[in-house]
């Protein structure tokens, strides 16, 4: 068996804050999928991709050396209402190891059977939810959004029930931390002041080391995570991402997006747009998530209310609040500011120029358009960079009517000083402009009918090869090459129209 070079910190250092676990046996292990790229970036030795031990060792069937499984306690705010006991219900930290750059990585399954959090669940994951995983998670990593990762997939041999009957999987998925703000909440709910310290002081030396020993860290903490979580959220906006199940457990203090379930990147611009079955409400609908963010850093903040304070006197806790609330209040600036930046390089605009509200309500104004002609948001921004160059056709062609674009595209030429071509004849500079927007706006997203295509024949066809070339597709979002072309186009409005995606369960 070849070893991992693991460090565990997580089990090691945070006794009473996880259950020592062991996965579930897969019957007939088969890998489906193997991160080859993923395993280079974290030192390991390529033989454990390969060969009939991956399966092995990817369905949890015989363990890499020096893996210490552990089920994670946490809570969360699901859909506004806390579980103040959640925990990996199916998943297992099997350790950490030092990346090539250095950097500390998780190692976790998911989908490796039931432990004493799975309440009435199986611990189980199926073959479909868990190749979604990977497409999304590898499509954002392409796109340089910070995400969790999938190292394998390996279908299990066994049935899963859902509302069929449906070929089981385990994921192994590979994060910065799985530290979400449901692990603080865990504690807060108890009291347990001494875990939450000790919680809050993993968690800087993990995240931020260098607040370490400054005495109002836990102030400037909840601080770093606002800021990541406002630039994540911004550039979740910027490429049209709804996550579809924002709850606090599902929020991490890392700043990645993670657990990849009922979400989807959204086609015509709807700020209204949700594609959860389970999201009635529209909860976390496209255009909610920054308040949504806003709405878990103040559960985060709540829990290290007392750390703030540093002391029960009234006059302390009275002031840990203010100083939080300043936090929670600012959250807003920070995503709009994040936001602008990515619609300033979407825009063609040159970064730390022009006045903000006036390039904001150009960019609102180009949404608005966007949204009333329900052009496709991903389309709509590539042909822009297209405009820029002078070549208006396709652009025109996404809209009903012109006039109202016309008009916008005046403000904009001026805004971005790019004067029509004239006599077809494009600057040098004016062509470096339109590459950088297309550097900022993907042709190749996960379009929902070519996700479903390649997840259906894989579970129903055991045919991957729809997925493999989607994959494929996906790790180059900002090329338009004639291969990619399929993989750019909406699918038709009537699948749109009733697309649901469910939770990955
Ligand atoms: P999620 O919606 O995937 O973020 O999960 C929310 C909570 O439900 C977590 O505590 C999971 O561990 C748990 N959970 C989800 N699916 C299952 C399952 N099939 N079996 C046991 N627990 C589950
Ligand atoms: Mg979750």
């Amino acid at each position: 068996m070849t070893a991992i070079a693991f460090d565990n910190t997580y089990a090691r250092q945070l006794e009473g804050f996880h259950v020592p676990w062991k996965p579930a046996t897969a019957p007939a292990p088969r890998l489906l999928y193997a991160n080859t790229a993923l395993a280079a970036e974290l030192g390991l030795d390529p033989a454990l991709l390969q060969g009939p031990q991956a399966a092995a060792t990817w369905a949890g069937n015989q363990l890499p050396e020096g893996a210490e499984p552990i089920a994670q306690a946490y809570a969360g705010h699901q859909f506004g209402g806390f579980s103040p006991q959640l925990g990996d219900g199916r998943a297992l930290l099997l350790g950490e190891v030092m990346d090539t750059s250095g950097r500390r990585r998780d190692i976790a399954f998911k989908g490796s059977g039931r432990t004493p959090f799975s309440r009435g669940g199986d611990g189980k994951a199926a073959v479909g939810p868990m190749l979604r995983e990977v497409l999304i998670g590898e499509a954002m990593h392409a796109l340089g959004i910070p995400t969790t990762r999938a190292l394998a997939v390996v279908a299990t041999g066994e049935r899963v029930m859902r509302e069929l009957p449906l070929p089981g999987a385990v994921l192994t998925r590979v994060a910065a931390s799985h530290l979400r703000v449901g692990t603080f909440q865990f504690y807060a709910a108890r009291g347990d002041l001494a875990r939450l310290r000790q919680l809050t002081d993993y968690t800087i030396h993990r995240h931020d080391p260098a607040l370490a020993g400054r005495p109002d860290a836990p102030l400037a903490l909840l601080q770093a995570v606002a800021q990541r979580q406002a630039r994540l959220i911004a550039q979740w906006m910027n490429v049209g991402f709804i996550h579809g199940v924002m709850n606090t457990d599902n929020m991490a203090l890392s700043g990645e997006t993670i657990d990849y379930g009922p979400c989807a990147f959204m086609e015509a611009y709807n700020p209204a747009a949700v594609f959860s079955s389970i999201d009635h409400g529209g909860r976390y609908a496209y255009a909610n998530q920054p308040h949504i963010a806003r709405w878990n850093l103040a559960r985060f903040a709540e829990t290290l209310l007392p750390l703030i304070a540093g002391s029960e006197e009234e006059a302390d806790t009275q002031r840990a609040v203010e100083q939080a609330m300043a936090v929670i209040d600012g959250f807003p600036a920070l995503y709009e500011a994040a936001l602008l930046d990515g619609q300033r390089a979407k825009l063609g605009l040159v970064a730390g120029s022009g006045d903000d509200a006036q390039d904001r309500q150009l960019a609102a104004d180009w949404l608005a358009l966007l949204e009333a002609q329900a052009v496709d948001f991903t389309l709509g921004w590539r042909r822009l960079a297209d405009a820029a160059e002078g070549r208006e056709q396709a652009l025109l062609a996404l809209f009903t009517d012109a006039a109202p674009l016309q008009a916008w595209l005046q403000r904009w030429r001026q805004r971005a000083d790019l004067p029509l071509a004239q006599d077809g004849v494009v600057s040098e500079a004016t062509t470096q402009r339109a590459a950088a927007m297309r550097r900022a706006s993907p042709f190749v997203i996960p379009r929902n009918h070519r996700v479903e295509e390649a997840l259906t024949a894989a579970t129903m066809d055991d045919d991957l090869q729809p997925f493999q070339r989607l994959l494929a597709a996906l790790q180059q979002p900002f090329s338009e090459t004639p291969e990619l072309l399929p993989y750019g186009q909406p699918a038709p409005a009537a699948v749109t129209a009733c697309y649901q995606t469910f939770c990955g369960t």
